[in-house]
């Protein structure tokens, strides 16, 4: 397979009339110089690295917009939480597939290729084990197949209900293995994603007031794969902190950067409330800031300072966690807009060759694809094709040089402005339609509308 791409995000620079010859599992073997007769296939808008996805709840998806009664004083993330908890625990492993799938195709609508679904959900309501323990790690990797999404399936470790407890409360039994049980999962899910490149296996304990760190020591010294995705929410709430300080004498990010070999594998989901000092060890590890824009701010969260974390080096990656919003671009939009809020000034995350939109797209796409563990993320050989596509018939995208489409599409647009989004070089979303969107897009309805009357 050949695809010619009329204007092509190569690195950091724009290239043109290239084309991308393909191997039968959709890898980059070559990129040359080309026009549309060379190719088997011919994009004419331009075409980007489709965007990983490194936090993903999508189950969340269900409760998306119902934040709680309004004039509330005391709603907050973890008045949230008990209403994520209701519907997690309500879910069926039917319903689990259904949203899955449906959400997974909202995402390649959106420009998210590859997904790094953090998944929590292991076992029957009440906390007994499935017949099949990977019973629902299976519905995700189903419903990431019959969307064609790409997935990095993160298996979530969760033992406690807080810093220094040892039990869970009722509604947290559905989460919970030991970590003799943890491993047998993971056993079972790496023999699940075996063989298909489109799918990878990490590890996610799922916080550090829910792993005690002896048990997180046990697991990854006991897995072999020691070169996998970890990934860790952190930081992300003041109390957190609080209660970090209290039992570990630390901070979390400090006291994980102390006691865990972290690096370039590892992704720390939030990391929102770090102190400088945290900030530049952490950044120095090379582990990535999977930031979740949207959601934060839709938690009341707080504010990632994206700005300082790239100066001292950091990586970043974007997520769409509770799937509140489901948009690559809003992703990036509200990260640029948390610093012009914050410091009066306007694009501050960008370079001086190197606009906003399409700087922290770059930046997000690379570190995304290293963050899931997946060759993705760029267009260079050894790299899959996933792409995608402006519509450069766009209204306010036509006629504009590739840098200012990617700032429109960013600020002013949405996923309305894509043409075509590509997997391991199949088309997936031509002019907005998901080819398996007829197929997937009853049950989806179907299994939301079962949650939202209960
Ligand atoms: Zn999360």
């Amino acid at each position: 397979m050949r695809i010619h791409c009329k204007t092509l995000l190569r690195g950091t620079q724009w290239r043109h009339d290239m084309v991308l010859h393909l191997d039968s599992g959709g890898l980059i073997t070559a990129i040359q110089a080309g026009t549309e007769r060379d190719a088997t296939a011919s994009l004419r808008g331009v075409v980007v690295p489709g965007m990983p996805n490194v936090h993903s709840h999508a189950f969340q998806r269900a409760i998306a917009g119902r934040t709680g009664p309004g004039g509330t004083e005391r709603d907050s993330f973890w008045s949230w939480r008990e209403a994520m908890y209701r519907c997690a625990n309500q879910v069926s492993p039917q319903q689990l597939g259904a949203i899955a799938a449906g959400v997974y195709v909202e995402m390649l609508k959106a420009g998210y290729t590859s997904c790094a679904e953090f998944h929590y959900i292991h076992h029957q309501a009440g906390g007994a084990a499935y017949m099949n323990l990977a019973e629902m790690s299976e519905r995700i990797i189903n419903a990431a197949s019959d969307s064609c999404i790409a997935l990095t399936l993160l298996p979530v470790l969760y033992c406690a209900a807080g810093f220094g407890e040892t039990g869970v409360s009722d509604q947290q039994r559905r989460f919970v293995n030991p970590a003799d049980q943890y491993l047998r999962l993971l056993e079972a899910c790496y023999r699940l994603v075996s063989g298909n490149p489109q799918l990878a296996l990490g590890v996610a304990p799922h916080s550090l007031r829910a792993v005690p760190g002896s048990t997180l020591q046990e697991v990854l010294q006991a897995w072999p794969h020691k070169h996998c995705p970890v990934h860790i929410h952190i930081a992300e709430q003041p109390a957190e902190i609080a209660s970090s300080l209290d039992f570990l004498g630390a901070r979390p990010v400090e006291w994980l950067l102390e006691h865990f070999p972290v690096d370039g594998h590892w992704c720390l989901i939030h990391a929102t409330h770090m102190s400088d000092a945290e900030a530049e060890r952490a950044a120095a590890s090379e582990a990535a800031a999977g930031l979740c824009p949207t959601t934060e701010a839709d938690l009341g969260d707080g504010v990632f300072r994206t700005d300082s974390w790239l100066a001292t080096g950091g990586h970043i990656a974007i997520g769409s966690d509770s799937n509140i919003r489901i948009s690559v671009a809003g992703e990036l939009r509200v990260l640029e807009y948390n610093e012009r809020l914050a410091s009066g000034k306007r694009n501050v995350l960008a370079e001086p060759a190197m606009p906003c939109g399409q700087f922290l797209y770059h930046r997000a796409a690379k570190g995304g694809g290293v963050a899931i563990g997946q060759p993705v993320g760029q267009l260079e050989v050894g790299f899959r094709a996933d792409l995608l596509e402006l519509d450069d018939g766009h209204d306010l995208l036509a006629g504009l040089p590739p840098a200012a489409q990617m700032d429109s599409w960013v600020f002013a647009g949405d996923s309305s402005m894509i043409k075509s989004v590509w997997v391991a070089g199949r088309c997936v979303v031509r002019q907005g339609i998901h080819c398996r969107e007829g197929l997937v897009g009853p049950g989806y309805a179907r299994a939301l509308s079962e949650l939202r009357s209960l």
